[in-house]
């Protein structure tokens, strides 16, 4: 069952010529969760062969242009395409008066399919749920409102050994009550344990997003032992002062908040346009915590428990 995401943009503020403003996309048992849209971002699902019609949901953290310029032209194409489903839209509520306005650049009301808009509440909540998923979104600091996201497989219940059903004849409603914890008790009487009954499912796995914000303790019990932590890594160090100027993080502190909240693995990303090569922003995070990867373009992450 695939949990894994794919890397669509890494640049913060000004495109490069290989790095595209923010966007990833979380495939969770085939189905797509966009996360953030930077301009570019329907030309990057394509070079990265991932099916539009597979994308029902899409979450955006916070009204700048590098992370949702590119949902005009997503919305637009989905309608040329004639997409019939609903797409749910959770967004700060600016997005969805900007689009509802005489200004806006597509007429939200002809498009071919309904666009359901979900706006992010203050603090932390749980802003989605089906049976393979949930996500919660909670709230950053940054220049504008910001939110980071928490997409949470829902963990499977433990299988029934086959073998099992035929030597106890077990009923489907045995199955169902053994499946949940219970043991079983014979005809005889005697107690078997839901231990010896079962396989347990493979553990759910989890994935953080955070961009943009300022290194924020605070959403440390949000994030806590995720098994893949995105986390923005604008600057160097050495550029603390920029980064405290305009709410971002550096990579030294992306590592040490990663450790902070025991994450498995941390991934990296948003860098600065002024870095020709990211080799320093890794090295750096990596000090704080060795299990770091850099973000590129294109890159995607099978998310293992
Ligand atoms: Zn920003």
């Amino acid at each position: 069952m695939n949990f894994n995401v794919t890397v669509l943009g890494v640049s913060s503020a000004l495109p490069t010529s290989k790095r595209f403003p923010t966007a990833h996309v979380l495939d969770v048992h085939g189905h797509l969760f966009l996360i953030d849209c930077g301009e570019g971002t329907q030309i990057q699902l394509r070079r990265f062969r991932h099916k539009f019609s597979r994308l029902d949901n899409i979450f955006i953290s916070h009204m700048h242009g590098d992370h949702f310029f590119g949902i005009f032209g997503l919305l637009s194409s989905l309608s040329l395409l004639n997409r019939k489903n609903d797409l749910n839209i959770y967004a700060p509520e600016g997005l969805e008066k900007m689009l509802k306005s005489e200004l806006s650049p597509i007429d939200i009301e002809q498009l071919s399919y309904k666009v359901i808009f979900n706006n992010h509440k203050k603090g932390h909540s749980k802003i989605y749920e089906d049976k393979r998923l949930t996500v919660e979104a909670f709230q950053l600091k940054h220049r504008v409102a910001c939110w980071g996201f928490v997409f949470r497989e829902q963990q499977k219940t433990p299988n029934i050994i086959k073998s099992k059903i035929a030597e106890y004849n077990l009923s489907i409603a045995e199955i169902v009550k053994i499946k949940y914890g219970a043991d079983l008790r014979t005809e005889e009487g005697k107690i078997i344990k839901h231990e010896e009954l079962t396989r347990s499912a493979p553990k759910a796995r989890s994935y953080a997003f955070c961009s943009d914000t300022v290194y924020l303790e605070k959403i440390i019990p949000y994030i806590k032992k995720v098994d893949l932590l995105y986390h923005e890594a604008t600057f160097l160090h050495s550029e603390k002062k920029q980064a405290k100027l305009s709410y971002h993080t550096t990579a030294k502190e992306a590592g040490i908040l990663a450790k902070k909240a025991n994450v498995k693995q941390l991934l990296i990303g948003h860098f600065s346009a002024r870095y020709k090569t990211l080799d320093d922003l890794q090295k750096e995070a990596k000090k704080e915590f060795e299990n770091t990867i850099l973000a590129s373009d294109g890159l995607t992450i099978e998310i293992t428990s």
